[in-house]
């Protein structure tokens, strides 16, 4: 167990990428939402749609997490479970979900794994992205990260059966650890054939922490990414191969091991009988 106390869940700002101005919030099937707003609070249950055009908090039943639909006017929604806040930055609002990291796992796996993608290649994937959940800091300020490919891609929950679901399961609480501290662990779609370490990027901030380092990729071909940390199609071949998660995170990110992150065992509550 890794002696390290990080908290459980993560603040993510989403939709900001359409630059909102006002949101439609609905409760999911069964649901009951609590919103605050402008020092009052109501109570959102059924099919109802309530537009948010200002500052408000969303929870379920006594402050707790609680699944709901958030969608820009005239777009499809997407469906998040947490806690939500919404902020004004500018002229556009803020919507910033407060989700078990586990949740935010499966569903940026969700986005990062194409159908037909191999096991072992998913649950690196889902190693990777929880380590820099993690692992990451200051990204954004005032909420920990975006939505959008600046942090890593997230378009609400996956399916609690899907591949992804399973491979974040599979792997729970497991991060990359490198001298005690959890790696903020990237990844990019094709290396081109050598991986690259931090110092090589032009963000070559000089900081302490996992280095990354440059390793020789199975497979060659055309760069497509940054180039740092693991490498999808290289991590796909490796898979195919016949190894497991734990070779392909060995291979992209020497020098560390897999560890759990402690208090991963205590489950979220199912919604408070009223
Ligand atoms: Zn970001
Ligand atoms: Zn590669």
């Amino acid at each position: 167990m890794l002696a390290l106390t990080i908290a459980a869940t993560v603040h993510i700002s989403v939709l900001g990428s359409f630059h909102p101005v006002q949101f439609e919030l609905q409760p999911a099937a069964g649901q009951t939402l609590m919103v605050e707003s402008e020092g009052r609070t109501e109570v959102l249950e059924g099919e109802h749609t309530l537009p948010l055009t200002g500052p408000a908090k969303v929870a379920g039943r006594n402050g707790a997490a609680v699944r709901f639909r958030l969608a820009l006017p005239g777009s499809a929604a997407r469906e998040y479970i947490g806690k939500l806040e919404v902020r004004r930055a500018g002229v556009e609002l803020l919507a910033i979900v407060e989700m078990d990291r586990e949740t935010a796992v499966a569903a940026i796996v969700e986005v990062e794994g194409a159908a037909g993608l191999p096991d072992e290649a998913r649950k690196a994937q889902a190693i990777v992205t929880r380590s820099y959940l993690a692992g990451a800091h200051n990204r954004h300020l005032g909420y920990d990260f975006c939505d959008s490919e600046h942090c890593q891609l997230l378009k609400g929950l996956s399916h609690p059966t899907s591949a992804a679901s399973r491979a974040t399961l599979a792997t729970r609480g497991q991060v990359l650890v490198y001298k005690g501290d959890v790696v903020p662990a990237m990844y990019s779609a094709n290396c081109g054939g050598h991986t690259k370490t931090l110092a090589q990027t032009k963000w070559a901030t000089p900081q302490a922490g996992y280095p990354f380092f440059s390793v020789v990729c199975p497979l060659r071909g055309k760069a497509l990414g940054h180039g740092v940390g693991m490498c999808q199609m290289g991590a796909i071949d490796i898979a195919h191969h016949g190894y497991n998660a734990r070779i392909i995170l060995g291979h992209y990110f020497p020098d560390t091991t897999i560890e759990a992150l402690s208090g991963q065992c205590s489950r979220r509550s199912r919604s408070a009988r009223s």
